[in-house]
């Protein structure tokens, strides 16, 4: 029997598990620190053997293959002697690849990940396909193949599930965008970066397809250095496009073979010109996987704002306050200030990732008349915007409750309050969805 190791024991790696005992592989999850309760429960449900609090070499060193999660950088120790031995390592996403048949389309890229992937999985849900939706969001993909039946796919990876990828192959691969993010994990260094996410292609066939961000100079520089064989489909909102989507005056067109078809702007569900684009690679994956264009319209128009992506929570006399906590990078926050129509209230702050600030200050100075900064040290971004909005416009706090108080106190009717933080959460909150749903209690508590 094939022994595989598991390391890391949250969503992905308890999958992995229950797909390899499923499949009748000697099976063992380790765990360096503690695995949450829900967890070990589907463990003994499986009867996997694991332990947690620590790595015993004796139970690992002697895996043939072992699955390792997202989360464990690959420069941890136990990673590196397993490598140093000469031990295969895959990532959850790899391993579960061998076992299904579904057709699989896969999103990957610095922002708009869950938007599109949620917005692809409507759209074939309501073409009536038997579609799962999975990796990073909900279920993990393990998971679910060992326990569903699925036609298709629609799976969010990130860059770290893509880290150990071999012979994994989408159907139809999509990069949103490519932007700086995460560095820390791959050595400083962006080159290494994008080629984390242009895994997601290593695989493709001339049958299978590719959805790209035209205008995005990393992904164009990148693609000019590789070969793909693959159906090329980019979007662009700046040029018309062979094949893909691009816009003309009022409309989104979508070129997919010999067909046009196009869509009106103003009937897309989600506002903001990042969700042009995110609707554009939807809409691209949905001709590809030849849904109606009626069923297309139709599904862009009614899709409704996955929860802490600019999602509206209350208007309180007169002033509009938008949850945005997801926004953990300068250019996801940069895409919430710039689709903003009325004067903004920005609570910002948190973790700060060696954010660039500077390329918000145009938005900044046209659109924000204050600043709630929500973080332990704020010193950061004091230095950025007290010369555009003023020492007096710009307060300090340390609890989502006490930051919508402050941002209600600036705030007149017509303005709006925008939580988009550019920032990890984690210096105050346990997640960027702790961080959301305590900005919308404290609203609701206004
Ligand atoms: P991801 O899963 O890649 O983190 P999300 O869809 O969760 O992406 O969105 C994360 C943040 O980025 C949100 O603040 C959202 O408004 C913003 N965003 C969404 N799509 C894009 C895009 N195409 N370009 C830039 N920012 C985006």
């Amino acid at each position: 029997m094939s022994r595989l190791v598991v390391l890391g024991g949250a969503e992905s790696g308890v999958g992995a598990a229950v797909l390899a005992k499923k499949k009748g592989f000697d099976v063992f999850l380790s765990d360096n620190g503690k695995i949450k309760e829900d967890y070990v429960k589907v463990l003994r449900e499986w009867d996997i053997p694991y332990e947690e609090g620590g790595h015993t070499d004796a139970l690992i060193l002697n895996a043939d293959e072992v699955v390792k999660s997202p989360g464990i950088p690959s420069a941890a120790p136990m990673v590196c002697r397993l490598r140093d031995q000469g031990t295969h390592i895959i990532s959850e996403i790899e391993f579960a690849g061998r076992y299904d048949t579904a057709k699989k389309i896969c999103v990957t890229g610095s922002n708009g990940k869950t938007t599109t992937t949620s917005l692809i999985y409507y759209l074939l849900k309501n073409a009536g396909l038997n579609v799962g939706l999975g990796g990073n969001i909900g279920k993990s993909y393990a998971y679910q193949v060992a326990t569903e039946h699925f036609d298709y796919y629609v799976l969010e990876i990130s860059s770290f599930q893509l880290d150990d990828v071999y012979d994994f192959k989408p159907d139809i691969a999509i990069i949103t965008n490519i932007t700086p993010d995460h560095l820390d994990r791959y050595d400083h260094k962006m080159e290494n970066y994008v080629a984390a996410k242009f895994n997601i292609t290593r695989n493709l066939t001339p049958d299978d397809c590719f959805i790209f961000d035209s205008d995005d100079d990393i992904t164009i520089g990148h693609l000019d250095s590789i070969v793909l064989r693959c159906k090329m489909l980019p979007f662009s909102q700046r040029h018309e496009v062979p094949q893909g989507a691009f816009l003309r005056q009022d409309k989104i067109v979508l070129r997919y073979e010999e067909e046009e078809t196009d869509v009106y702007l103003k009937e897309l569900a989600l506002g903001g010109r990042h969700n042009i684009y995110n609707s554009m690679a939807a809409a691209l994956a949905a001709k590809a996987t030849g849904i109606d264009n009626a069923v297309i319209r139709q599904s862009l128009a009614t899709f409704q704002p996955v929860e802490h992506r600019l999602e509206p929570v209350l208007s309180i006399k007169d002033v509009l306050y938008i949850n945005d906590s997801k926004a953990t990078n300068v250019d996801a926050a940069w895409y919430a200030l710039e689709c903003q129509q009325k004067p903004v209230v920005w609570i910002v702050g948190g973790k700060d990732k060696g954010n660039d600030y500077s390329v918000l200050d145009p938005l900044v100075r046209e659109k924000v008349k204050a600043v709630v900064c929500l973080g332990v040290d704020n010193a950061k971004i004091h230095a950025a915007f007290e010369g555009i909005v003023g020492k007096e416009k710009m307060v300090d706090t340390a609890s989502a409750e006490e930051a919508v108080r402050a941002a209600s106190r600036f705030a007149e009717p017509g303005d709006v309050v925008l939580l988009s933080p550019c920032c990890a959460s984690f210096d105050l909150f346990k997640d960027y969805e702790d961080r959301g749903r305590k900005f919308k209690e404290a609203v609701r508590g206004l």
